[in-house]
């Protein structure tokens, strides 16, 4: 608690850089339905930063639908490393399906082959492998790194954004038998349409901050109709709440989601952090600690930079 204001900014180093961060950074606002959580990434303009700001308020001013189940199975996340350190992490993690990120810069199909081998060898034949490849591959590339990582793991159950457009992912789509996954192509509230109406992906990546929240998200899938996976945003364990309510009110739920990111994090602002155990995180609601909110409260001008943030996109509303 650093201002006078009361607002409410954490700033928590990342354990690895990731998407070119150190820090993540955001604001707690304190409704009557609880805690919600905005952090949209700083380099976001105020109109893509403003339904990350509806997802805050829902969580805080109005809450979320019931859940329908009690606890929502997620994935393990491998990055791009050695398959020795791979086996060590999906074994570590507890978890029956596995995310593999391949297509890395620097590294050969012959890496990611050996990775997700590795991965395979962890989970056993009865757990899931997927891949993403975060969009880096062309057409005709990511044709037959899809057919040669399918036959290293011993199926796959989808490949999570293999090209970078949603024209390209069409094309691939019809090109392979494995499934694929849409993340990078929704940022948007319009984008999920476009990837249905494009045929272009056999799952959707759904994330509640950047879709403007929960509601929003729900309405999203019934009107899309395709298979969900909740993501992250790498939030802390005040925001993983928001996509673990999605995912916990969802209709249908067929696959992990990408929600066990809190590790990534040094640290939280709750007591009780969402972390899975045995490949499965509660459907809660866990309380701001105030404790943890001072080790990683920011330092007062990062507070005046999210203040000013907050009130340049419509509101300026405190704790
Ligand atoms: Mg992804």
């Amino acid at each position: 608690m650093s201002a006078p204001s009361g607002l409410r900014v954490f700033s928590i180093p990342l354990r690895t850089r990731f998407r070119g961060i150190t820090v993540r950074e955001g604001v707690l606002l304190r409704g009557d339905a609880g805690w919600g959580e905005w952090s949209p990434f700083l380099e976001y303009d105020d109109a893509t930063s403003r339904p990350w700001l509806d997802c805050a308020r829902e969580a805080a001013d109005v809450g979320w639908p019931e859940p329908l189940r009690q606890h929502v199975p997620v994935n393990v996340t491998v990055p791009a490393t050695d398959p020795e350190r791979a086996h060590a992490i999906v074994t570590a993690g507890g978890c029956r399906t596995a995310k593999v990120k391949v297509a890395e810069r620097g590294q050969t199909l012959a890496d990611d082959l050996a990775r997700v081998e590795a991965v395979r060898d962890a989970l056993g034949p009865d757990g899931l492998v997927r891949v993403d490849a975060n969009g880096a591959w062309d057409v005709d590339e990511a044709v037959r790194a899809i057919a040669a990582l399918e036959r290293a793991a011993g199926g796959l159950e989808y490949v999570e954004q293999p090209v970078a457009t949603v024209e390209d992912l069409a094309v691939v789509r019809r090109r392979v038998g494995v499934p694929i996954a849409a993340d990078e192509s929704i940022r948007r509230a319009e984008d999920p349409y476009r990837v249905r109406d494009l045929e272009a992906a056999d799952i959707a990546v759904l994330k509640v901050q950047p879709l403007g929240g929960v509601r929003a998200c729900l309405r999203i899938a019934e009107d899309i109709g395709l298979p969900v996976v909740v993501s992250s945003a790498i939030e802390s364990s005040i925001g993983i709440a928001a996509g673990v309510a999605l995912a916990a009110a969802l209709p249908e739920l067929h696959h992990a989601c990408g929600l066990a990111t809190v590790q990534m994090l040094t640290d939280d602002v709750v007591g009780e952090p969402m972390l899975p155990v045995d490949g499965l995180l509660a459907v809660t609601r866990p309380d701001v600690d105030e404790g943890a909110l001072a080790r990683v409260a920011a330092a007062d001008d990062r507070v005046d930079h999210w203040r000013r943030r907050l009130g340049s996109v419509g509101q300026d509303r405190i704790s």
